[in-house]
C-alpha cells in the first residue's frame, strides 16, 4: 500500500507556467505551459487533507504564482477556511512593473493575511529577469511592511556588479567569474537536480554502463519527504526529491493500490532497478550503454514512456514536466 500518515511542511504549486525558463527549474516551469491555476474548490480539498495529515502551515509557488494575482487570493482563502498557515509565497519578480502597481498587490495579499514573500535573487533568474525588477520589488515590500524572505542574499553583489536594467546570460556570468562558474553555482544553490536542473548539468556527469547503474541499484523513498513535499494544482502530491513522478493526495491519504501506480512503486520500492524491468518487459524499452548516473536512466526511461510511446500514465503527471523541459 502507498500511503502517507503525516506531512510536516510544504508547499503548493498553484500553476506551473512561468514567465522564465530558469536553467535551475526542477518543475520544469516555462512560458510554454497551459495557463492552469489552483481552483477554489481544488485547494480546499487539499488543504482539508494537508490538516487530516498534520500539516498546518504551507507556503505556494509555482511556476510563477503571482502572475495571476486574482486567482491566488482564491486560493489563500481557501486555506484560511481550513486553518492553514501560509509562511510565504515565492515569486520571481517578473510582474513588477512600478511601486504603485506592485504596492497594489502587496497590499492585498496584506489584507489576506500574507507577510511574507521569498524573492528569488540568482544568476539563473537573472538571464531571465533584470535585477531592476527584484530590487523594485524588495523597495514595494518595504513601504507596505511585507517581510522578504530573499532567496539567496549572498548572490546579490554578483548580480549587481552587471548592469541592472537587463537580463544576463550564464555565460556573461562565467567570462566575468570563470569557467567553472556554473559548477560552482550549482553547489552553492544546492540544486536538486532533477527536471530542467537535471538537463543543465548532465554535460557535466560522469557517466557510468548502465549495468553498474542497475547493480547498484537501491529504493528511492519517493514518500519520505514529508518536510518539503508539494503538491500541485491538479492535486497530485509531488515528491520532494523527484518532480515528474506524482499520485493523488487524496489517494494517499488513505492507502492506494501500488498496482495502479506501478512506475511510482517500482522506482519507491525497488529503485532504479525495478523502474528499469517493468520498463524493459512491458515497454519494449531499449537503454543506451552507458548514462549519467541512475537519475539520468529514469528520466530516459520517463520520456521513452510519456514522449516517444505517448502513454497516460497515472503515476508520470503532469506531461509537462517532460515536454516543457
Ligand atoms: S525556477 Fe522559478 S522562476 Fe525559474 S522557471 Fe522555475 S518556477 Fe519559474
Ligand atoms: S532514480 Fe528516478 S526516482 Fe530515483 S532519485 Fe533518481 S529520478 Fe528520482
Amino acid at each position: 500500500m502507498l500511503k502517507i500518515q503525516y506531512l510536516v511542511s510544504g508547499g503548493v504549486i498553484t500553476n506551473y507556467k512561468c514567465s522564465s525558463k530558469c536553467k535551475h527549474c526542477c518543475y520544469s516551469s516555462s512560458p510554454k505551459w497551459p495557463n492552469d491555476y489552483m481552483t477554489p474548490s481544488l485547494a480546499d480539498e487539499i488543504f482539508a487533507v494537508l490538516k487530516r495529515l498534520g500539516c498546518d502551515a504551507i507556503h505556494i509557488g509555482g511556476g510563477e504564482p503571482l502572475l495571476q494575482p486574482d486567482k491566488i487570493m482564491s486560493v489563500v482563502e481557501a486555506a484560511h477556511r481550513n486553518s492553514i498557515g501560509i509562511e510565504y509565497i515565492e515569486t520571481n519578480a517578473s510582474w513588477y512593473k512600478d511601486a504603485a502597481s506592485a504596492k497594489a498587490v502587496l497590499k492585498e495579499l496584506k489584507d489576506h493575511g500574507i507577510n511574507t514573500l521569498l524573492i528569488s535573487m540568482d544568476p539563473y533568474h537573472n538571464e531571465y529577469i533584470p535585477f531592476w525588477k527584484v530590487k523594485g520589488l524588495i523597495q514595494a515590500c518595504s513601504d507596505v511592511k511585507m517581510n522578504v524572505f530573499p532567496w539567496q542574499m549572498e548572490f546579490w553583489d554578483e548580480i549587481d556588479a552587471l548592469d541592472d536594467q537587463k537580463t544576463h546570460s550564464l555565460e556573461e556570468y562565467i567570462r566575468l567569474y570563470g569557467q567553472d562558474y556554473p559548477v560552482r553555482l550549482m553547489g552553492r544553490y544546492g540544486l536538486n537536480l532533477k527536471g530542467r536542473a537535471f538537463m543543465t548539468y548532465r554535460p557535466f556527469m560522469k557517466k557510468q554502463p548502465v549495468d553498474q547503474i542497475l547493480k547498484e541499484s537501491k529504493p528511492c523513498r519517493l514518500l519520505s519527504g514529508i518536510y518539503h513535499f508539494h503538491v500541485d494544482l491538479y492535486g497530485n502530491f509531488i515528491p520532494q526529491s523527484c518532480p515528474g513522478f506524482s499520485i493523488p493526495l487524496k489517494e494517499l491519504e488513505n492507502g492506494t493500490d501500488p498496482d495502479r501506480y506501478r512506475l511510482f512503486n517500482s522506482v519507491e520500492s525497488v529503485g532504479i532497478k525495478g523502474l528499469f524491468e517493468l520498463a524493459e518487459k512491458e515497454y519494449g524499452y531499449m537503454p543506451k550503454n552507458e548514462y549519467a548516473g541512475k537519475c539520468d536512466l529514469c528520466y530516459d526511461i520517463r520520456n521513452h514512456l510519456v514522449l516517444e510511446l505517448g502513454l497516460d500514465l497515472p503515476d508520470l503527471k503532469p506531461e509537462g514536466h517532460y515536454k516543457y523541459i
